[in-house]
């Protein structure tokens, strides 16, 4: 059940530097709680602060104005070490373009962020073909991510996303490059890891199809939310 918010923005605002005067703030004045277990579709015409916001919340940039607590914790207060920290135990990060290493492994792929937490090569090895059987790709250890389909390719990233642990997922358009039915599994993975794991789950997308799969809507105009509800399902 979605109880303590796991994210808490306070009147966060985001004003670029290179920005043209009479442009809207890229971010403005948004207060919003997202709770441990939702899964929440964040959507809005293009150069509404979608990005700006997921850089906020996965601690890639900082807020002009206003604070952002994750776990309770004020970001803007953490050292660059502890900030790094949070990025790789407590968030984990799914792309549209999956972003996987050409050369590496999907095994070796999904034990990266493990490296940098400084698992143990055998602990990491373990734990990232235990994620790849989770995520259907148990046989698949050895492969090159460019030999994958899109499909493929996005579930290793997935597997990725897990390897720490983590208590978010923040997706950026996952399947803005897959067709509707691959795109279709995806939602699946991301709603079973929601329903069975408890992990909250934030994605940005364009399609009213994949927003569907979520439980909470948040909608952005012109650095505002315009929109936060409920997803109805029929
Ligand atoms: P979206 O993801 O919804 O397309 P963005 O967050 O990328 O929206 O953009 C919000 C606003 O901030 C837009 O006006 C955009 O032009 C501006 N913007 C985004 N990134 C930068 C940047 N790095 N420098 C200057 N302006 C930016």
């Amino acid at each position: 059940m979605a109880s303590q918010a796991i994210i808490s923005v306070e009147n966060l605002g985001k004003k670029y530097e290179i920005a043209a005067p009479d442009t809207p703030l890229a971010l403005n004045n948004v207060s919003l709680n997202i709770a441990a277990g939702e899964f929440v579709a964040i959507t809005g015409p293009s150069g509404s602060g979608k990005s700006t916001f997921m850089n906020l919340l996965g601690c890639l940039d900082l807020p002009t104005t206003g604070a952002y607590f994750l776990n309770g914790k004020n970001v803007a207060e953490l050292s660059l070490n502890d900030l790094a920290d949070v990025r790789n135990r407590q968030l984990g990060f799914v792309f549209q373009g999956f972003n996987l290493l050409k050369r590496v492994t999907t095994l070796d792929n999904v034990a990266l962020p493990l490296l940098y937490a400084g698992v143990s090569k055998r602990k990491r090895q373990a734990r990232a073909q235990e994620l790849l059987t989770q995520i259907g790709l148990g046989k698949h250890a050895k492969s090159l991510p460019n030999r994958m389909s899109g499909g493929q390719q996005q579930r290793v990233a997935i597997a990725r996303a897990l390897a720490n642990s983590p208590k978010v997922i923040l997706a950026d358009e996952p399947t803005g490059n897959l067709d509707s039915e691959t795109s279709n599994e995806i939602m699946g993975v991301f709603t079973r890891l929601n329903r069975e794991q408890g992990l909250t789950i934030i994605l940005v997308t364009h399609e009213q199809d994949v927003a569907n799969f979520a439980n909470r809507l948040i909608r952005f105009k012109d650095g505002v939310v315009v929109h936060d509800g409920p997803v109805t399902h029929p």
